[in-house]
């Protein structure tokens, strides 16, 4: 058991982020993903966002967090679907929501009204859960890159997040989830501009979509080294190019710091491309034994990324609570190393959704 570092919550929720219990006389505050990971021991991370939005109207070219407040209903019944499916968080639909990513659709002053409309609409499929489900409140990469080979200070990029953060937090986040992350720097910048606003927990993940490295070169020991000294709650991969290797970074990680928290949430299997149309090989049965495996090399936090969807999700939830035996998939399905063709600037990741969204 830790001692917290927090002492008070900066949020209006606070049942939901804190609670107290006694051990060896000493006060020691625990957050939500504590309890619920002492409670659960593995939880179950959602699937992919944007497909759903897409499959109930959202269209190419149209920023996804415009949802939060115009389709309210819909962003919801993508949550419930989620935690109907058996999910313990749900991450909020606001991958594109720094004002960097805004600005692309001029939506940039709008970053905490709709960043706090993800945390709230997320918020009211967890609350109506028959158990507690924790909202993880999803902060994307900016897009931009940082001095010197981009024109993002570190100081602009903490600014941006914690700009995004404060409207996660005031909508009701319990967790601050920084996400499909290339560069460890860019993750800094993201915890600090996210503690300068917020006590809520923070979990970070980086994309591990280069030949098993991040696209600028990170390793998984380098990930959970840096994020340990930051000390954010949990470390973990998302996304990537294919199962292996983000199998391959996590099982990095949890040798380098056997105490971390350590979190996948994996593409559905590899990216392919037919025709025009991006499809992803990774079926349920795929991704189930996936979590299976994944479980068993101690990673405590699992779910899907891109291609997935909430019959995904619910396979994996048999197999977590061993409802189901682990489908026994060839491995050669999951392991085989597919680079999807055409490789374009968002083909490798980011969700293959217009305009960068994630999903
Ligand atoms: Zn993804």
């Amino acid at each position: 058991m830790r001692v917290a570092r927090r002492s008070t919550s900066s949020t209006g929720d606070g049942e939901h982020l804190l609670a107290r219990r006694p051990s060896s006389g000493q006060t020691v505050i625990m957050t939500i993903l504590d309890e619920l990971l002492d409670e659960r021991g593995v939880l179950l991370i959602d699937g992919a966002m944007g497909t759903e939005l897409f499959a109930r109207g959202l269209s190419s070219g149209n920023a996804p967090e415009l949802w939060n407040v115009e389709h309210p209903d819909r962003v919801t019944a993508v949550h419930r679907d989620y935690i109907a499916a058996g999910s313990d968080i749900v991450l909020t639909n606001s991958f594109g929501g720094t004002g960097y990513r805004l600005k692309l659709h001029d939506l940039q002053d709008r970053t905490v009204e709709l960043n706090e409309a993800a945390a709230r609409v997320a918020r009211a499929a967890a609350d109506e859960a028959d158990r507690r489900v924790i909202v993880a409140g999803s902060m994307g990469p900016s897009g931009e890159l940082l001095v010197p080979m981009g024109s993002m200070t570190p100081d602009a990029c903490a600014t941006a997040f914690a700009e995004q953060a404060k409207g996660l937090d005031a909508g009701g986040a319990d967790v601050l989830w920084i996400e499909t992350m290339s560069h460890l720097d860019e993750v800094a910048a993201a915890v600090e501009g996210a503690r300068s606003v917020s006590a809520l927990p923070i979990c970070a993940t980086l994309s591990f979509d280069t030949a098993g490295r991040t696209m600028m070169g990170v390793t998984g020991t380098e990930t959970v080294t840096r994020l340990a000294e930051l000390g954010v709650d949990a470390v973990g991969a998302n996304c990537g190019n294919n199962l292996a290797d983000t199998e391959a970074a996590v099982a990095e990680m949890r040798a380098a710091a056997p105490d971390m928290v350590i979190i996948s949430k994996a593409n559905a299997g590899m990216p392919e491309w037919h025709g025009t149309e991006l499809h992803y090989s990774g079926s349920p049965e795929v991704m189930a034994a996936h979590a299976h495996r994944l479980r068993q090399a101690g990673v405590r936090l699992i779910g899907a990324c891109c291609g997935s969807s909430p019959e995904h999700l619910a396979l994996m939830r048999k197999v977590l609570d061993r409802e189901v035996e682990a489908p026994e998939v060839e491995f050669e399905v999951a392991v085989k190393r597919a680079v999807a063709k055409p490789r374009g600037r968002r083909g490798r990741r980011r969700e293959g959704g217009p305009a960068g969204a994630s999903f």
